[in-house]
Protein backbone atom coordinates (compact mmCIF):
# COMPACT_ATOMS: atom_id res chain seq x y z
CA UNK A 1 0.00 0.00 0.00
CA UNK A 2 1.16 3.72 -1.04
CA UNK A 3 1.46 6.48 1.14
CA UNK A 4 2.10 10.06 1.45
CA UNK A 5 4.25 11.73 3.91
CA UNK A 6 4.54 15.08 4.69
CA UNK A 7 7.70 16.51 6.28
CA UNK A 8 6.97 20.15 8.40
CA UNK A 9 8.50 21.49 10.84
CA UNK A 10 6.80 20.22 13.49
CA UNK A 11 5.16 17.61 12.61
CA UNK A 12 5.40 14.69 10.18
CA UNK A 13 1.77 13.90 9.04
CA UNK A 14 1.36 10.23 7.14
CA UNK A 15 -1.94 9.39 4.73
CA UNK A 16 -2.22 5.94 3.90
CA UNK A 17 -3.87 5.05 0.60
CA UNK A 18 -7.19 3.34 2.84
CA UNK A 19 -7.65 6.62 4.57
CA UNK A 20 -5.41 5.92 8.12
CA UNK A 21 -3.89 8.82 9.16
CA UNK A 22 -0.60 9.69 11.49
CA UNK A 23 0.86 12.70 13.39
CA UNK A 24 4.73 12.45 14.46
CA UNK A 25 5.32 15.03 16.40
CA UNK A 26 8.92 16.33 16.01
CA UNK A 27 9.87 19.71 16.60
CA UNK A 28 11.51 18.28 19.63
CA UNK A 29 14.23 17.48 17.44
CA UNK A 30 14.53 19.17 14.42
CA UNK A 31 18.01 21.10 15.55
CA UNK A 32 19.35 17.54 15.74
CA UNK A 33 20.38 15.93 12.14
CA UNK A 34 21.25 12.36 13.14
CA UNK A 35 18.42 11.89 15.24
CA UNK A 36 15.54 13.32 12.96
CA UNK A 37 16.80 11.92 9.67
CA UNK A 38 16.84 8.38 11.76
CA UNK A 39 13.38 9.36 12.93
CA UNK A 40 12.44 10.39 9.86
CA UNK A 41 13.54 7.38 7.92
CA UNK A 42 11.28 5.06 10.50
CA UNK A 43 8.30 7.14 9.66
CA UNK A 44 9.01 6.99 6.16
CA UNK A 45 9.21 3.39 5.26
CA UNK A 46 7.41 1.92 8.69
CA UNK A 47 5.04 -0.95 7.48
CA UNK A 48 6.40 -1.72 4.59
CA UNK A 49 4.74 0.61 2.22
CA UNK A 50 5.10 -0.52 -1.45
CA UNK A 51 5.78 3.32 -2.57
CA UNK A 52 5.91 6.37 -1.07
CA UNK A 53 5.41 10.33 -1.92
CA UNK A 54 7.28 12.25 0.20
CA UNK A 55 6.52 16.29 0.61
CA UNK A 56 9.03 18.79 1.99
CA UNK A 57 8.69 22.18 3.14
CA UNK A 58 11.53 24.11 1.27
CA UNK A 59 13.70 24.54 -2.40
CA UNK A 60 13.59 20.83 -2.99
CA UNK A 61 15.20 19.61 -6.54
CA UNK A 62 12.79 16.66 -8.78
CA UNK A 63 15.92 14.16 -7.91
CA UNK A 64 15.02 14.76 -4.47
CA UNK A 65 17.71 16.79 -3.00
CA UNK A 66 16.55 19.59 -0.42
CA UNK A 67 18.46 22.74 -1.56
CA UNK A 68 16.91 25.29 1.33
CA UNK A 69 14.14 24.35 3.89
CA UNK A 70 13.93 27.37 6.53
CA UNK A 71 11.70 26.04 9.20
CA UNK A 72 14.07 22.61 8.58
CA UNK A 73 17.20 23.40 8.42
CA UNK A 74 18.67 19.92 9.29
CA UNK A 75 17.13 19.44 5.93
CA UNK A 76 19.54 21.59 4.03
CA UNK A 77 21.41 20.17 1.65
CA UNK A 78 19.81 16.43 2.52
CA UNK A 79 19.58 13.85 -0.43
CA UNK A 80 16.59 12.02 0.05
CA UNK A 81 17.74 9.93 -3.02
CA UNK A 82 21.14 9.11 -2.06
CA UNK A 83 20.14 8.67 1.63
CA UNK A 84 17.34 6.03 1.54
CA UNK A 85 18.09 4.24 -1.96
CA UNK A 86 19.63 1.16 -0.44
CA UNK A 87 15.84 0.67 1.59
CA UNK A 88 14.17 -1.14 -1.93
CA UNK A 89 11.01 1.03 -1.62
CA UNK A 90 10.18 3.40 -4.72
CA UNK A 91 9.54 6.93 -3.03
CA UNK A 92 9.05 10.50 -5.03
CA UNK A 93 9.66 13.71 -3.18
CA UNK A 94 8.89 17.09 -3.81
CA UNK A 95 7.76 20.69 -2.45
CA UNK A 96 4.97 20.51 0.11
CA UNK A 97 2.58 22.89 -1.48
CA UNK A 98 3.42 21.64 -5.25
CA UNK A 99 2.50 18.30 -4.57
CA UNK A 100 -1.15 19.44 -2.15
CA UNK A 101 -1.61 21.53 -5.37
CA UNK A 102 -1.59 18.14 -7.19
CA UNK A 103 -3.74 16.52 -4.42
CA UNK A 104 -6.46 19.53 -5.17
CA UNK A 105 -6.50 18.73 -8.90
CA UNK A 106 -6.61 14.96 -8.11
CA UNK A 107 -9.16 14.37 -5.33
CA UNK A 108 -11.43 17.84 -5.79
CA UNK A 109 -10.77 18.89 -9.25
CA UNK A 110 -10.03 16.87 -11.86
CA UNK A 111 -11.85 18.95 -14.66
CA UNK A 112 -10.17 21.98 -14.45
CA UNK A 113 -7.09 22.85 -16.90
CA UNK A 114 -5.14 25.19 -15.17
CA UNK A 115 -5.26 24.95 -10.66
CA UNK A 116 -3.24 27.14 -8.95
CA UNK A 117 -2.45 26.62 -5.33
CA UNK A 118 -1.89 29.42 -2.97
CA UNK A 119 -1.01 27.89 0.74
CA UNK A 120 -0.50 30.83 3.30
CA UNK A 121 0.46 29.65 6.86
CA UNK A 122 3.53 30.66 8.40
CA UNK A 123 4.71 31.22 4.92
CA UNK A 124 3.53 31.37 1.14
CA UNK A 125 3.92 28.86 -1.10
CA UNK A 126 2.25 27.72 -4.77
CA UNK A 127 1.57 25.06 -6.78
CA UNK A 128 0.23 24.68 -10.31
CA UNK A 129 -0.80 22.27 -11.96
CA UNK A 130 -1.52 21.95 -15.68
CA UNK A 131 -3.74 19.70 -17.71
CA UNK A 132 -3.37 17.03 -14.91
CA UNK A 133 0.68 17.23 -14.78
CA UNK A 134 2.41 19.51 -11.81
CA UNK A 135 4.43 22.23 -13.48
CA UNK A 136 7.28 22.44 -11.49
CA UNK A 137 10.25 24.13 -13.76
CA UNK A 138 13.30 23.16 -14.67
CA UNK A 139 14.80 22.41 -11.26
CA UNK A 140 11.91 21.70 -9.26
CA UNK A 141 11.25 25.05 -7.78
CA UNK A 142 8.72 26.85 -9.58
CA UNK A 143 6.27 28.82 -7.99
CA UNK A 144 7.56 30.84 -5.66
CA UNK A 145 5.02 33.15 -6.08
CA UNK A 146 5.12 34.04 -2.20
CA UNK A 147 8.67 35.80 -3.21
CA UNK A 148 7.62 37.86 -5.69
CA UNK A 149 7.69 41.25 -5.10
CA UNK A 150 4.35 43.19 -4.21
CA UNK A 151 5.80 46.31 -2.58
CA UNK A 152 9.34 48.21 -3.60
CA UNK A 153 11.18 48.53 -0.44
CA UNK A 154 8.18 47.07 1.47
CA UNK A 155 8.18 45.14 4.50
CA UNK A 156 10.80 42.61 5.21
CA UNK A 157 10.29 38.51 4.48
CA UNK A 158 11.19 35.67 6.24
CA UNK A 159 13.75 35.47 2.48
CA UNK A 160 15.71 38.33 3.68
CA UNK A 161 14.37 40.60 0.76
CA UNK A 162 11.85 43.48 0.86
CA UNK A 163 8.68 43.43 -0.31
CA UNK A 164 7.12 39.78 -0.63
CA UNK A 165 4.22 38.71 -1.05
CA UNK A 166 4.97 36.41 2.04
CA UNK A 167 5.95 39.21 4.26
CA UNK A 168 2.43 41.07 4.14
CA UNK A 169 0.50 37.30 3.51
CA UNK A 170 1.94 34.84 6.17
CA UNK A 171 0.97 34.42 9.85
CA UNK A 172 4.18 36.36 10.85
CA UNK A 173 3.01 39.21 8.47
CA UNK A 174 -0.38 39.84 10.20
CA UNK A 175 1.61 39.31 13.65
CA UNK A 176 3.58 42.03 12.53
CA UNK A 177 1.25 44.24 11.33
CA UNK A 178 -0.91 43.81 14.23
CA UNK A 179 2.03 44.72 17.01
CA UNK A 180 2.22 47.45 14.99
CA UNK A 181 -0.80 48.97 15.49
CA UNK A 182 -1.52 48.06 19.09
CA UNK A 183 1.77 47.03 20.32
CA UNK A 184 0.82 43.93 21.18
CA UNK A 185 2.59 40.33 20.08
CA UNK A 186 -0.26 38.04 19.26
CA UNK A 187 -0.59 34.56 17.37
CA UNK A 188 -2.77 34.54 14.23
CA UNK A 189 -5.23 32.74 15.92
CA UNK A 190 -5.53 35.10 19.48
CA UNK A 191 -5.88 38.06 16.39
CA UNK A 192 -8.96 36.23 14.67
CA UNK A 193 -10.40 35.98 17.96
CA UNK A 194 -10.15 39.59 18.74
CA UNK A 195 -11.36 40.45 15.38
CA UNK A 196 -14.56 38.40 16.11
CA UNK A 197 -15.43 40.84 18.88
CA UNK A 198 -14.64 43.91 16.52
CA UNK A 199 -11.28 44.82 18.26
CA UNK A 200 -10.48 47.28 15.28
CA UNK A 201 -6.71 46.82 15.85
CA UNK A 202 -7.25 42.82 14.45
CA UNK A 203 -10.04 44.34 11.99
CA UNK A 204 -7.43 46.90 10.31
CA UNK A 205 -4.52 43.86 10.62
CA UNK A 206 -6.76 41.38 8.85
CA UNK A 207 -8.15 44.08 6.17
CA UNK A 208 -4.83 45.10 4.87
CA UNK A 209 -3.81 41.35 4.54
CA UNK A 210 -7.04 41.07 2.31
CA UNK A 211 -5.76 44.01 0.18
CA UNK A 212 -2.43 41.93 -0.19
CA UNK A 213 -3.73 38.92 -1.05
CA UNK A 214 -6.59 40.54 -3.40
CA UNK A 215 -3.71 42.11 -4.94
CA UNK A 216 -1.17 38.97 -5.26
CA UNK A 217 -4.35 36.86 -6.51
CA UNK A 218 -5.01 39.36 -9.31
CA UNK A 219 -1.06 38.97 -10.41
CA UNK A 220 -1.60 35.07 -10.36
CA UNK A 221 -5.05 35.40 -12.58
CA UNK A 222 -3.09 38.01 -15.21
CA UNK A 223 0.08 35.28 -15.38
CA UNK A 224 -1.68 32.18 -15.10
CA UNK A 225 -4.58 32.75 -16.32
CA UNK A 226 -6.27 29.61 -14.22
CA UNK A 227 -9.79 27.94 -14.19
CA UNK A 228 -9.37 27.42 -10.97
CA UNK A 229 -7.39 28.86 -7.52
CA UNK A 230 -7.74 27.44 -4.34
CA UNK A 231 -7.12 28.67 -1.30
CA UNK A 232 -5.86 27.03 1.43
CA UNK A 233 -3.42 26.68 4.69
CA UNK A 234 -3.39 27.67 8.26
CA UNK A 235 -3.80 31.51 7.59
CA UNK A 236 -6.79 30.93 5.23
CA UNK A 237 -8.70 28.71 7.76
CA UNK A 238 -7.72 30.98 10.53
CA UNK A 239 -9.30 33.70 9.20
CA UNK A 240 -12.04 32.34 6.85
CA UNK A 241 -14.94 33.95 7.95
CA UNK A 242 -13.52 37.26 6.90
CA UNK A 243 -12.55 36.12 3.54
CA UNK A 244 -15.56 35.68 1.71
CA UNK A 245 -15.60 38.55 -0.39
CA UNK A 246 -12.11 37.71 -1.52
CA UNK A 247 -13.28 35.65 -4.76
CA UNK A 248 -15.34 38.56 -6.11
CA UNK A 249 -12.91 41.15 -5.16
CA UNK A 250 -9.82 39.53 -6.69
CA UNK A 251 -12.62 38.86 -10.06
CA UNK A 252 -13.37 43.05 -9.47
CA UNK A 253 -9.62 44.12 -10.06
CA UNK A 254 -8.56 41.85 -12.57
CA UNK A 255 -8.89 42.15 -16.65
CA UNK A 256 -12.32 41.24 -17.69
CA UNK A 257 -10.93 38.00 -20.10
CA UNK A 258 -9.12 36.12 -17.41
CA UNK A 259 -11.53 37.17 -14.84
CA UNK A 260 -14.72 35.45 -17.06
CA UNK A 261 -13.38 32.28 -16.76
CA UNK A 262 -11.34 31.80 -13.30
CA UNK A 263 -13.36 30.00 -10.27
CA UNK A 264 -11.74 30.98 -6.58
CA UNK A 265 -12.29 28.30 -4.07
CA UNK A 266 -11.20 27.42 -0.49
CA UNK A 267 -9.70 24.18 0.18
CA UNK A 268 -11.65 21.20 1.16
CA UNK A 269 -8.61 19.75 2.28
CA UNK A 270 -7.09 19.27 6.44
CA UNK A 271 -3.86 20.24 7.78
CA UNK A 272 -3.13 16.35 5.68
CA UNK A 273 -2.99 18.66 2.23
CA UNK A 274 1.07 18.03 1.85
CA UNK A 275 0.39 14.25 2.86
CA UNK A 276 -2.20 14.19 0.60
CA UNK A 277 -0.53 15.35 -2.25
CA UNK A 278 2.14 13.11 -1.73
CA UNK A 279 0.07 10.39 -1.90
CA UNK A 280 -1.93 10.91 -5.07
CA UNK A 281 1.74 11.76 -6.63
CA UNK A 282 3.28 9.02 -6.09
CA UNK A 283 0.19 7.10 -7.04
CA UNK A 284 0.67 8.51 -10.50
CA UNK A 285 4.18 8.63 -10.98
CA UNK A 286 5.16 5.51 -9.05
ZN1 LIG B 1 10.46 36.56 0.30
Amino acid sequence: MIKGVDVGGSFVKVLWEDGRKEKHFIKDIKHHKEKFIEKLKGIIFSENPSGVGIAVAGFTSKEGKVYHSPNIKVLNGFDFREAFSDIGIPFVVGNDVSLGAFGEWFYDHRDKEVLLLIAVGTGLGSGLVVKGELFTGVCGSALELGHHIIEKDGELCNCGRKGCWEAYCSSYGIEREFKRLSGQELSDHAIAKLAEQGDENALKAIQRFKDYLSLGLMNSVHIFNPDCIVLGGGVIKTFRQFLEDIPERVKEISEDLPASCVEITFSKADEFMGARGALAYAKVNL
